[in-house]
């Protein structure tokens, strides 16, 4: 067992990883930025080391400062949540290099990955439905219009790098590529490091299904089901629910063999996610794989009844997982609303300020996960994540007479939140009848 894991995150995510630590009997080390002082995390942890200025790039991204932080209150292993050094290979190595397990996927795997265009061509090899799209990355745009010739339009041109909805454009005709081409290329290389694109069939009106998989250091991967995470804005997601009201059981068997082939082809341990767009005519597509412990983890949480983040550390140890696919049972109806700080009215933009006045909601089926408090000042610096609400009840019409339950009674005083957007989403025919697709939202202004 580790005796002690720092923790290379902040926000909710933090917070979440603290609470796993103490469940399992371990030392939790959280790592603070100056403005993130009197944060949550750096609360609760056992202990605390202040690792550098507010921006994220002087603190979260210093992987220097971490792993001195690290070694100096002599952790075992570092974990590194979601978004920041999640999934930076360079890092993982990093890690080893200086005897501390990194607490994810190894860095081939991320290596791999992190490359979707790679990812798409690994897939396709493990037999796993793609995207008709560009074989790789685009050398210029024009190998782009070549392609788009034989294709059709609409495309997808997307960074290869990408993550969190960004460097992503939408093509409806020859006259957009070029300089959608430079934008895309430009946003990627500034937010990734990396400008290359590549290139995909837009698919009409989708739906995002991923699967979330859990694997061991001995071979052994299976699936926990699906989250439908269609609700998004600017690609970003809003709502996600398990299981999804499109899948038949069919469908879901094929879908999860599919994730535990391309998990398998990868060389993949820890857990992580498989996303698919699936089009209407029930046909999916395998999109990416995210190597890490993704926001929406504890839907999945609710409806198999497994610790997901306790199984990541347990399987980090070498543990093997001790059971296999037949034991995982979906039980019940899961939804989680992610709480932002942000005006759904001005094109979602941040709004940072003092949390005046606070109340949680609770109850039966309910869950909240967050890392604010009353009084509590949310930065400007970060991402605008404050909480997650998630409900849990036997089937999805009680899931979502639970969420607006719930919802309702949420205050968060003094901020601009996006609450009364998700009554709004909550409250939708389409949401109701399970009739929605990734551009519900966008169609809702
Ligand atoms: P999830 O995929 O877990 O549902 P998101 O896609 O919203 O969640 O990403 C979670 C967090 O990680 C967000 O803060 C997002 O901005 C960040 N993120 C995702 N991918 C990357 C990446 N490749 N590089 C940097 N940050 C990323
Ligand atoms: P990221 O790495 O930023 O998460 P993804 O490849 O997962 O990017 O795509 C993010 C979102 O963009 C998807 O959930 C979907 O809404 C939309 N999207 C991506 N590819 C396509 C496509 N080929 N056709 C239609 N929508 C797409
Ligand atoms: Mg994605």
């Amino acid at each position: 067992m580790f005796g002690k894991i720092l923790i290379a995150n902040r926000g909710e995510i933090a917070v979440r990883v603290i609470r796993a630590c103490r469940d399992m009997g371990i030392v939790s080390v959280a790592v603070f930025s100056e403005t993130d002082r009197d944060a949550l995390h750096t609360q609760l942890a056992d202990e605390s080391v202040c690792i550098g200025p507010a921006p994220s790039k002087d603190s979260y991204l210093n992987t220097d400062r971490i792993i001195s932080a690290a070694l100096a209150s002599r952790a075992d292993a570092i974990h590194p949540g979601y978004g920041y050094l999640s999934e930076n290979a360079a890092f993982a190595e990093q890690c080893a290099k200086y005897g501390l397990t990194f607490i994810g996927p190894s860095p081939e795997a991320l290596l791999l990955l992190g490359d979707k265009a790679r990812a798409v061509e690994t897939a396709r090899n493990a037999g796993v439905p793609v995207v008709p799209g560009s074989n790789g990355t685009l050398n210029n745009a024009d190998e782009a219009r070549k392609l788009a010739k034989e294709i059709g339009f609409p495309l997808m041109l997307k960074a290869a790098a990408g993550g969190g909805g960004r460097g992503i454009r939408l093509l409806n005709g020859m006259s957009e590529l070029s300089s959608a081409f430079s934008a895309a290329s430009a946003e990627a290389q500034s937010f990734f490091g990396d400008g290359r694109l590549y290139l995909e069939k837009y698919i009409q009106r989708p739906r995002h299904i991923e699967f979330q998989i859990l694997g061991d250091r001995h071979g052994t991967v299976v699936h926990l089901f699906e989250r439908e995470c269609s609700l998004q804005r600017r690609h970003q997601k809003l709502l996600e629910e398990s299981p999804s009201p499109f899948l038949t059981p069919k469908k879901r068997a094929e879908m999860g063999d599919a994730a535990v082939r391309l998990a398998k082809a990868a060389g993949y341990y820890g857990v992580g996610t498989v996303e698919f767009l699936a089009a209407a005519d029930g046909q999916y597509y395998f999109m990416e794989m995210n190597p890490r412990i993704q926001v929406e983890h504890p839907v999945t949480e609710l409806v198999t009844g497994i610790d997901l983040v306790s199984e990541q550390i347990r399987v980090a140890l070498g543990a093997p997982l001790g059971y296999s696919q037949e034991d995982i049972v979906l039980r019940g109806h899961a939804m989680e609303c992610r709480v932002n700080a942000e005006d759904p009215d001005h094109g979602f933009a941040p709004r940072p300020g003092t949390i005046q006045g606070l109340h949680v909601p609770g109850g039966p089926g309910v869950r909240v996960d967050s890392a604010i408090y009353q009084g509590y000042t949310v930065p400007p610096y970060y991402d605008s994540l404050l909480a997650k609400l998630i409900v849990h009840a036997h089937d999805r019409t009680g899931a979502l007479t639970r969420m607006k339950r719930a919802m309702a009674e949420f205050l968060v005083d003094g901020i601009v939140t996006n609450c009364d957007f998700h009554l709004r989403l909550l409250g939708l025919d389409a949401f109701r009848d399970g009739d929605y697709s990734v551009d519900t939202v966008e169609e809702m202004f």
